[in-house]
This record gives C-alpha cells, sequence and structure tokens, in this order.
C-alpha cells in the first residue's frame, strides 16, 4: 500500500490565511493576461506561450495545463456570438451567401485569435487559484 504524501499538511490559520487564493481573481488577472498571484507580471512570453515564471513576484507558471481548453472555449464563446447572428440576419435579410461568408469568416477568425490568449491566461489563472497540476506548494508532486 502506498502513502498518500510524504509530508504531512500542516494547516493553522495563518497559512489558511497565506494560502488563499480567489478563483475569480486569478481568473479575472489571467484574462487580462497578467500573473494570477499579483496581478502585475506578464503572464505571456510569446502569444499563446506562457512564460516560465512572473517577473515580479516569482510565481512558476510551469506547472500549468491549459492543453486544448482555451481552444475548445473559445470555439463554444465564438460559435455561440456567430451562429446566433448569422441566423437572424439570414432570416430577417437573406443577403447572398458571398456576403455573408465575406463577413463571418474574417469576423469568426478575428474574435477566435482576440479571445484566445485572455482565455488561456483565464484558464491558466483557475488553475492556479484552484491548486491544480503542481500549483499547489504543500504537495508539489501533482
Ligand atoms: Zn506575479
Amino acid at each position: 500500500m502506498e502513502s498518500l504524501s510524504a509530508r504531512p499538511i500542516v494547516w493553522t490559520r495563518e497559512t489558511a490565511i497565506a494560502e488563499k487564493r480567489n478563483v475569480w481573481t486569478a481568473l479575472k488577472r489571467g484574462f487580462r493576461r497578467v500573473c494570477p498571484r499579483c496581478g502585475e507580471g506578464k503572464l505571456f512570453r510569446a502569444f499563446l506561450k506562457v512564460d516560465d515564471h512572473c517577473s515580479v513576484c516569482g510565481l512558476d507558471f510551469t506547472p500549468h495545463r491549459a492543453d486544448d481548453l482555451p481552444a475548445y472555449l473559445v470555439i463554444i464563446i465564438v460559435g455561440h456570438l456567430v451562429v446566433p447572428l448569422a441566423l437572424m440576419i439570414e432570416t430577417n435579410y437573406s443577403p447572398p451567401v458571398a456576403l455573408q461568408l465575406s463577413i463571418y469568416l474574417p469576423l469568426t477568425l478575428f474574435a477566435s485569435l482576440l479571445l484566445l490568449q485572455p482565455v488561456k491566461g483565464a484558464v491558466v489563472g483557475v488553475q492556479w487559484a484552484l491548486r491544480m497540476h503542481g500549483f499547489d506548494e504543500q504537495n508539489p508532486t501533482e
């Protein structure tokens, strides 16, 4: 039988207060593309490349595992914006297909590119706030 943890977690009032992480605040900071802990350091070093650590507070960003979730979320968000718009315009005005495609395709592309980095930042922020994938200093092996 394997042991659950090599180090026992000792919770005190001070550690509980110091370790409190607000999910909503971290999500908003990640969406703004800044560090979810301090809200000042940059989260990204390239368009979709998360930096290794925060330049202000030194938080290690390497445990994040955003993977494909930001892309799925962007597809859902943009799809729920563009499809109802296209259906409403088609049912009310019936413009030519070429005109519709010349509007919807660039709109979908630019909206997706615009949302991809903020959504990825929000995902990383939520992962940090929920102590997922090694963002928990008390149990760094996960
Ligand atoms: Zn920071």
